[in-house]
């Protein structure tokens, strides 16, 4: 347990892919500490977690899970058992998390989804067998307390940071952002398009960027990585980044139509394991959806397959 200013404290727990850990924050109040996110729910959680609790001096009061994501979600209801606290989830988040999480029928939508974009069924089958490596370490908690943008926990205002998730929130008090995976550095959040995902998560994720600016915080606390002490500066840089790889998308584009499958091999690369492919073909999808908002894409299609061609 790592002690921050403000008498914040970080707890670090690892993850068996990258970025190889995840970050939880414990913030300091009245009625006790506010656990922001829970790490993923590995076979030792339990155990990790109550070392980690036994060298609090007073009770969890509350949990906050800022996205769904298995490393933010893991662990949440081992958490709740553990400390007796009420878990807080968005509203929209908890019911991507339900969608998700809590559905067996989600590989299959995820398997469609890949096919109507392109990947052939032998790959397919590869990203979807890569979805479901972490299913067996989430256990959120069912039926939250569910919390929306604008209210104030503990004397954290909850902001909506959607892009990385639609549903992200973030935590902001006193010119200190928690950003779970709002604002990470070096690292640039993923930002897909999934099925069942708003239209244009890259969009969002500009405007959520714009609006980080705006409120300027002079710490960020992300979900990975250090401390962020510029972060204003940080979240222009991540715009910078997406117009920099809009204009990969829009380059890589033709008059012949192209699945968002083929132009992930434009804008990642072909040496990606199934791993990263599944992130790179999503990840794809969001900048050309924001390019056909934005007049430099147009999408087609034919036989249920989805296709992006140049605008002009
Ligand atoms: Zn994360």
């Amino acid at each position: 347990m790592d002690e921050l200013p403000g008498g914040i404290r970080r707890v670090t727990t690892p993850l068996p892919t990258r970025p190889g850990h995840v970050h939880s924050y414990l913030l300091p109040g009245d009625d006790g500490w506010t656990l922001v996110d829970t790490g993923i729910g590995l076979p030792d959680a339990r155990e990790r977690w109550s070392a980690e609790l036994s060298q609090l001096d007073g009770p969890v009061a509350r949990i906050v899970v800022t996205h769904f994501h298995p490393d933010h979600v893991g662990a949440a209801a081992d958490l709740a058992e553990l400390t007796g606290a009420p878990v807080h989830q968005g509203g929209l988040d908890y019911a991507q998390c339900e969608l998700v999480w809590g559905n067996p029928n989600w590989p299959h939508r995820i398997a469609e989804w890949f096919e109507r974009h392109g990947a052939p069924e032998h790959v397919t089958a590869k990203l979807v067998e890569q979805g479901g490596l972490y299913r067996p370490f989430i256990r959120y908690q069912l039926d939250p307390v569910i919390v929306e943008p604008g209210d104030v926990v503990s004397g954290w205002q909850l902001i909506a940071a959607p892009g990385h998730a639609d549903g992200q929130l973030v935590l902001h008090r006193g010119g200190v952002l928690v950003a779970a995976d709002h604002i990470l550095d070096p690292i640039s959040p993923t930002v897909g398009l999934w099925p069942a995902s708003r239209p244009d998560p890259l969009g969002d994720y500009l405007g959520a960027l714009e609006r980080t600016i705006e409120l300027g915080p002079v710490l960020a606390l992300p979900g990975h990585g250090d401390p962020i002490e510029d972060p204003v500066g940080r979240a222009r840089a991540l715009i910078e980044h997406h117009q920099a790889r809009l204009a990969v998308a829009e380059a890589a584009l033709t008059t012949e139509p192209q699945t968002g499958y083929a132009l992930s091999y434009a804008m990642f690369g072909d040496e990606l394991k199934p791993a990263g492919r599944r992130f790179a073909v999503a990840e794809t999808l969001s900048h050309l959806e924001r390019l056909v908002r934005e007049g430099g894409a147009m999408r087609g299609g034919a036989d249920g397959v989805v296709t992006y061609t140049r605008a002009s």
